[in-house]
């Protein structure tokens, strides 16, 4: 077995939290080593909606100049349609940009590997011990073993990763969870400049330009409202649309495109933030926001800002890995509390199709109250980053 001892930082999960994290780190000097089980670019389950919010940290981190190479769709609006009710628009708080995952994650990792990181994918970690002075991690490429030292490790997994064997992990099995997430890219109809949001009794489904006369779909499903759940995108595109007309009038002519479906479940929509769990965590690893929000991108590179103060502290020798524990769980709770809490009502007011309509007369009639409400789902702003 090879083995690579000169590492300070293993980050796990190559998604927007990890690769940010990559970044971060790498800037500041450090060794870091940025590993996926998966291979990349590849489509991932996601409405591609990047909020102004989202938009705006990635500008602050530098990564402008590489992102608007990939021609952003601009969205100043959102529509929200509920069945055959006039819809309602609420004005963004600033431009979103559409980029679509497969183009993001691989941006994100060339501005990672500019920086100095190493970006292995495809590579499985089995075991992550403790060891003197940091972590053993036991790694699997094809056939190749290799085991890696790094002085810290960073879990940056998404929802539904794990390793089998960790130090000190806190949180056992997870209660069973209803909700899948579903997407493809379609051609065949047009998106101009706004996020279409359709409601229907169990779910919801995103439309948004992904560019080149592309539309992404992406749809969060509650299992418990579907008596089968579908088997391939045609037939979710069906099974939602048969619960909202307008959704199934705008999906008349479209067309899914190949290879560009993916799916998710469990997503965890209601689990508490676990910040730290023997490791810390960061993204969707740490917690989850309705999709209906739009920004779990967002909160996915804040942890990873949160967390990359507390590492570079760490590795410097200026903090205690208990100190880091710390300032880093109370960061979360601290910025994460208010968004989840108000994103979680609006999941659960949106799953229940009474509330819902109840909900759509009451903001169709007073839309700043809907603007504030999406307001409250957003981080507050951070002046005082160091990066
Ligand atoms: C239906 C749906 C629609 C959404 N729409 C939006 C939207 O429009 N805008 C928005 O901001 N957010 C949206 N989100 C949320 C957003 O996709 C996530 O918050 C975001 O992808 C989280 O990024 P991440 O880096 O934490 O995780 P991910 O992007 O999921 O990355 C995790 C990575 O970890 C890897 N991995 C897993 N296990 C291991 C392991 N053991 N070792 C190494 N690697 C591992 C995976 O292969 C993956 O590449 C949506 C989510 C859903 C379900």
């Amino acid at each position: 077995m090879r083995c690579h001892e000169t590492i300070d930082v293993a980050i796990l999960g190559a998604g927007i939290a990890g690769s940010c994290m990559a970044v971060l780190l790498a800037r500041r000097g450090w060794k870091v080593v940025l590993i996926d089980r998966r291979s990349f670019p590849r489509h991932k389950t996601c409405g591609e909606f990047l909020s102004p919010e989202a938009v705006g940290s990635l500008i602050a981190l530098g990564m402008e100049p590489r992102l608007r190479t990939l021609r952003p769709s601009i969205f100043h609006r959102a529509r929200l349609v509920t069945g055959s009710r006039a819809s309602i628009i609420v004005q963004l708080p600033g431009a979103a940009w559409g980029i679509n995952r497969y183009d993001l994650d691989e941006a994100l990792h060339e501005e990672a590997r500019l920086e100095g990181a190493e970006v292995a994918t495809e590579t499985a970690v089995s075991a992550i011990r403790l060891r003197s002075g940091g972590y053993e991690l036991v790694t699997k490429r094809g056939a190749e073993l290799t085991a890696i030292r790094p002085r810290a490790v960073i879990g940056a997994w998404g929802g539904n990763g794990h390793v089998a064997e960790m130090p000190d992990a806190r949180r056992g099995r997870p209660a069973p969870c209803p909700y899948v997430g579903v997407k493809t890219h379609l051609s065949g109809i047009k998106a101009d400049g706004e996020l279409e949001l359709y409601f229907f009794k169990g779910g919801y489904m995103g439309l948004s330009s992904a560019g080149d006369g592309i539309v992404n779909a992406a749809a969060l499903l509650d299992k418990r409202a579907f008596r089968s759940m579908p088997v391939s995108v045609n037939g979710w595109l069906e099974a939602a649309g048969a619960l909202n007309p307008r959704l199934a009038r705008r999906l008349a002519e479209a067309r899914p495109v190949t290879g560009t479906h993916a799916a998710v479940a469990p997503v965890r929509l209601f689990d508490a933030p676990l910040a730290w769990n023997g490791i810390p965590l960061i993204g969707d690893a740490c917690v989850t926001i309705p999709p209906l929000c739009g920004d779990g991108m967002s909160m996915a590179i804040r942890s990873a800002q949160l967390c990359a103060i507390g590492a570079d502290r760490y590795l410097r020798g200026e903090t205690t890995l208990e100190e880091w524990e710390a300032s880093y769980v109370m960061a979360i709770s601290r910025q994460f509390r208010g968004p989840l809490r108000w994103g979680r009502l609006l999941q659960r007011t949106a799953g229940n199709p009474s509330f819902a309509m109840l909900a759509a007369a009451v903001a169709s009639r007073l839309p700043g109250v809907v603007n504030r409400l999406v307001k409250a789902t957003r981080l507050g702003k951070m002046d005082d980053l160091p990066w």
